[in-house]
């Protein structure tokens, strides 16, 4: 039994209380550790055990499109989304990567290289994950370039739209906004019930997933994408071919026994990690808005509720990131800074300065001590530089 109960700190409290007057804590990155209290409640029941002359092998299955993919983890994350009713997988190829980072890279070099006219022009809307730009531009391609802000874009020419839904970093619920006739990435790695209401089952062309933000199990770099077209499929297993000669057998056993778990006792209410991770970020969210909601300092976004197919009823977005506001003109990162909190500037998602992308996803101490500083800021009124 897992139970949904917060566990006991380990940290000591004058461990704990030297945190709180020095660390500096870094909610820049979306690491995933939020969940690892649950993992740790499961004990043996994902341990993996491999011996020393498995999976020495290059290939998974040569009859597969996707030829270092594993059959047993195609038949988890199908199984999965059966289970959570988010995306559909029939008809549709598996290509697994070294995280839906890689993915994104190689379904650029996909669609891009297809295209008669090159370059293609890369676009999403803001505030964007700020990922994207260098992953974009990073290599000077001269099969695709960034052009930026999706709303504002008016070139002719074919484009790729990134749309991310719930977005990274405000959590709104989103659909493409260029509408002519290029490709969408759908980049779905927090369309998960923890996150946010499964209103329906998506079915696009090429969608991308991230083990990442399911389970919290970041390390183990698995990401996977649900392909239509063939010819874009084997463009990516290309592009994956020759980046990194396909992905790790360790990683992509761990992630089977890890989603088939979660798959069995998705429906069990005590043990469900959906429920869990549910609970957690709708908690975390609950604490934010009322640090924020006491003082006049801070904006957050409001999400509207959903009825969730999943849980079957109506509930909000519990976002992976908090994309929060200063209410006056001002550089929110630099100010959080001076309090020894690392967030990652509106700038960089192609916004203002005066909001900042704060990770929902830490560890609870961390967590903790972030919300303690907010309210000593806000207490200060934001002071004028
Ligand atoms: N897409 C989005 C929107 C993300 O937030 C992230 C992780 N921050 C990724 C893709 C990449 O995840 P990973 O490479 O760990 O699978």
């Amino acid at each position: 039994m897992v139970g949904l109960e917060i566990s006991k700190k380990s940290d000591s409290d004058s461990i704990k209380n030297n945190r709180l007057s020095d660390a500096v804590i870094n909610l820049d990155q979306g690491d995933p550790t939020a969940f690892q209290e649950y993992w740790m409640k499961m004990k043996d029941r994902c341990t993996v055990v491999i011996p020393g002359w498995d999976m020495m092998s290059y290939f998974s299955n040569t009859t597969d499109v996707c030829w270092f993919l594993e059959p047993e983890l195609a038949k988890a994350i199908k199984a999965l989304h059966g289970a959570i009713g988010n995306a559909a997988t029939e008809e549709r190829y598996i290509v697994v990567g070294t995280g839906s980072s890689q993915l994104c890279q190689a379904a650029l070099f996909a669609l891009s290289s297809l295209s008669e006219v090159k370059p293609v022009s890369i676009v999403a809307a803001t505030p964007y994950y700020s990922t994207y730009v260098e992953e974009a531009s990073y290599l000077q391609s001269k099969l695709y370039k960034w052009e930026g802000d999706a709303r504002t874009f008016d070139k002719n020419g074919p484009y790729i739209e990134m749309m991310t839904s719930p977005n990274n970093p405000d959590g709104t619920i989103r659909e493409p906004v260029v509408n002519r006739s290029g490709k969408v990435i759908h980049d779905f790695a927090y369309y998960w019930p923890h996150y946010t209401p499964i209103t329906r089952r998506q079915d696009h062309d090429l969608m991308l997933f991230t083990f990442s933000k399911i389970t919290g199990h970041a390390g183990s770099r698995i990401g996977w994408a649900l392909v239509k077209d063939i010819e874009v499929a084997k463009r990516m297993v290309q592009y994956l071919t020759i980046n990194s000669i396909g992905v790790s057998k360790e990683s992509q056993t761990r992630a089977t026994t890890i989603l088939n778990e979660i798959t069995k006792i998705c429906r069990n209410k005590s043990e469900s990690f959906f429920e869990y991770g549910f609970e957690k970020m709708k908690s975390r969210w609950e604490r934010l808005r009322e640090v924020v909601d006491s003082g006049d300092t801070f904006t957050l976004p409001n999400y509207p509720q959903a009825f969730c197919n999943f849980f079957g009823k109506s509930i909000s977005n519990s976002p992976a990131f908090a994309w929060l506001g200063c209410k006056e003109e001002r550089d929110l990162g630099s100010l959080l800074k001076e309090n020894k909190v690392l967030t990652r500037g509106g700038d960089r998602c192609g916004c203002d300065k005066k909001y900042v992308r704060v990770s929902m996803l830490s560890r609870d101490d961390d967590f903790d001590i972030f919300l303690h500083r907010l309210a000593t800021i806000k207490d200060l009124k934001c002071i004028k530089p």
